[in-house]
């Protein structure tokens, strides 16, 4: 699977290091520059925020929009990020994203295995493995020509790869549908606001990870705008998490979340 790992950030790396210069809570400056970072650690990074982020965005949009949800709002969300990323990035960053994400949920399977879990078939969420088998479905089915290398490589069975076509489209006529309903069409106020904790753990890819964060706020308050507010805060929350709270129409975006993102 490492061969997935490597190029997100090519294009990122330099504006990351642009953006990432900061002041510490103690005074210090940190300052991130590519050299400092390994690309791959890094782009792994940034494809599980962003696919976190987006996850939390599908919370905030079924929330603001009061749209119909038929099942398990948490799988909703999980479309979502595949219908989005696959639309906002080219079809390499795509599949990076993907493979990165779904490979954190099989990653967080196995230790919960070790650890001697069981397994959580009362949660909110589908398994982590049933998060990874999704994922990847879903991305092979915008593109069954194209993606079936990616399907094979990352264990989808034939006996789920055969609807990954027919979900993908409904995930389409669904989330699509959204999407087209609150494209920016006139210039005018940020739908979301962004409010930074600059303190960042003391971590590289952390702080780097909130210009990520950064930058695809910024992409989305271009091309969207629905008529209602989302904030994204990004904090130290003491727990590796990341949220969306419906009353306050709130994303939070944790810290230590990103810095679990970053394996060696
Ligand atoms: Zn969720």
């Amino acid at each position: 699977m490492q061969k997935f790992i490597v190029f997100l950030l090519v294009g990122l790396m330099s504006s990351t290091a642009a953006d990432a210069k900061k002041q510490s809570k103690g005074g210090d400056p940190i300052v991130v520059s590519p050299e400092d970072l390994d690309r791959s650690v890094m782009s792994y990074v940034e494809a599980n925020v962003l696919a976190t982020m987006y996850h939390e965005l599908g919370h905030a949009l079924i929330d603001g929009l009061s749209l119909p949800i038929f099942s398990r709002e948490e799988d909703a969300a999980d479309t979502f990020v595949v219908v989005i990323t696959d639309k906002f990035f080219d079809a390499e960053q795509a599949e990076q994203l993907t493979w990165a994400s779904a490979d954190q949920y099989a990653r967080d399977a196995e230790e919960a295995e070790k650890k001697g879990q069981e397994l959580a078939v009362w949660s909110t969420h589908s398994l982590d493995l049933q998060r990874y088998y999704n994922l990847i479905c879903l991305y092979y089915g915008g593109n069954v020509q194209q993606r079936d290398d990616f399907a094979e490589e990352n264990g989808l069975p034939s006996d789920r790869a055969q609807t990954c076509e027919e979900e993908r489209e409904l995930a389409e006529t669904s989330w699509g549908g959204v999407l087209d309903d609150i494209k920016r069409t006139r210039s005018g106020p940020d739908w979301i606001v962004l409010d930074e904790d600059v303190d960042t753990l003391g971590n590289s890819y952390v702080l780097a990870a909130q210009s990520v964060i950064r930058r695809e706020v910024a992409r989305l308050n271009e091309r969207f705008a629905p008529d209602f507010e989302v904030k994204v805060v990004i904090e130290n929350c003491n727990e590796e998490n990341a949220f969306y709270s419906p009353g306050e129409g709130k994303i939070t975006m944790c810290n230590e979340l990103s810095r679990s993102y970053v394996h060696d």
